[in-house]
């Protein structure tokens, strides 16, 4: 199959480029670039869509990759989450279970694509800066593709993470935080420009292919709601690139006559790092945000000091008429216990923050009870047992056969 991409445009200087061999930012000034496609010339149906397989690369005219390297990423269940409902009183309240791609969390959507398009450029090493679970799923992806795969990681980055990521035979280097800018994505820079090691790291700047492949997780969900859209889509945001996927996928499928209108999005963030809430909040230009000074959350899929993708985040917030949210750990926690005990779902502390803004919006007023509502429970709870050891409680102790204690304890 042909690719229907068409270009690649700067956000920051608007030069066009055609795609091709390295080019991952603007050749002129190194601001983010933009895959665009040839829609007027794909001959998507409805009909059509719903005969194929599920999964990510049933929407591979939308991506700017041929299928090259999958793990069956992608078809997710969108979960009717009735008792969770109940409790928070809603009527209408859905789960997007990302828990169940291969690697455990949302990201797999973009690895997929982003290292089919390195093996397209014949790399042979691929480099990452990630605050955990991009940087696991990288490794799996490169690993199925025979490619070397170098991960940046915070100091801060969990053990467990770090364990699944040498697991695939990733080289894992931790890199100590500083005042301004990221110096993991600095390290990443350096290793493409100084080796050729393809960047495809967590967010969508540095890499304009890889983030397309978040968008087939609305293309899913407007499937699944019968080619309807909730009224609101929750999205645990750090660095912005999963909310501007789940816009971008939304206002395709709008672009097609597939939907009539677009989900309001709200943006979760952890108060402990949430520089795009503060910006949304205060109208701060993408330009103009700052890294987030000493960032300290539970949540450690949502540390992302400086924002990436606020150039694209902020728009999809204005022109859905978002909102905009921060939750504390204790909030974080709590929506993870809920998930488990309601809802059998287990989910990482980041996997979780959307039901906590959720909870949030709710006792404020900002969200009706009768609205119709998708949260994206982004990544799975294996992933961080440390933050679920913290909130389970310890196993009940017994000698001989009082049984009949259990039920008084
Ligand atoms: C990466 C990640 C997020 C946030 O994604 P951004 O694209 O950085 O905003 C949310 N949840 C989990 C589990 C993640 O791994
Ligand atoms: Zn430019």
């Amino acid at each position: 199959m042909a690719l229907f991409l068409r270009e690649l445009r700067c956000l920051k200087c608007g030069r066009v480029f055609k795609p091709g061999k390295n080019l991952y930012v603007c050749r002129a000034c190194g601001g983010k670039i933009e895959a665009s496609y040839n829609y007027e010339e794909m001959e998507l149906r409805k009909g059509d869509l719903e005969k194929r397989t599920p999964g990510v690369w049933k929407y591979k005219e939308l991506l700017p990759a041929e299928k090259r390297v999958t793990l069956g990423e992608g078809g997710t269940p969108l979960l009717k989450a009735n008792e969770l409902g109940k409790e928070l009183g809603l009527k209408n309240l859905y789960l997007k279970d990302e828990t169940r791609n291969p690697t455990g969390s949302f990201k797999d959507r973009m690895m997929t694509v982003g290292v089919s398009k390195a093996v397209e450029f014949g790399a042979k090493a691929v480099v990452t800066a990630s605050s955990g679970n991009a940087a696991i799923s990288l490794a799996a992806y490169a690993a199925n593709a025979g490619l070397f795969c170098y991960a940046f990681v915070p100091a801060t980055a969990p053990e467990s993470k770090i364990a699944q990521l040498s697991i695939h035979g990733a080289k894992v280097v931790k890199v100590a935080g500083k005042k301004k800018g990221d110096p993991t994505y600095e390290m990443m820079v350096e290793g493409w420009k100084k080796f050729g090691w393809q960047p495809i790291p967590s967010a969508g700047a540095f890499n304009p292919y890889h983030w397309e492949g978040i968008k087939t997780l609305s293309h899913e969900i407007c499937e699944s709601l019968g080619w309807d859209v909730p009224d609101w889509i929750f999205v645990p945001t750090g660095a912005g690139t999963l909310l501007s996927g789940t816009a971008k996928g939304f206002f395709e499928f709008q672009r097609f006559g597939f939907i009539n209108g677009v989900p309001r999005i709200a943006c979760v963030q952890a108060a402990g790092c949430a520089p795009l809430v503060n910006a949304f909040k205060k109208n701060i230009p993408p330009e103009k945000i700052e890294t987030w000074p000493s960032p300290k959350t539970i949540a450690g899929g949502l540390i992302d000091p400086f924002p990436w993708d606020a150039d694209t985040a902020l728009p999809a917030l204005n022109k859905t008429d978002g909102i905009a949210v921060a939750v504390s750990d204790r909030e974080i926690l709590e929506a993870e216990k809920l998930l488990a005990r309601r809802e059998g779902i287990f989910a990482e502390p980041s996997g979780a923050a959307g039901i906590a803004g959720l909870k949030k919006l709710l006792e404020d007023g900002s969200v009706d009870k009768s609205d119709v509502v998708v949260v994206e429970v982004t990544g799975g709870g294996l992933k961080d047992i440390k933050a679920a050891m913290k909130i389970s409680e310890p196993p009940l102790t017994f000698r001989g056969k009082d049984l009949e204690k259990i039920l008084a304890a």
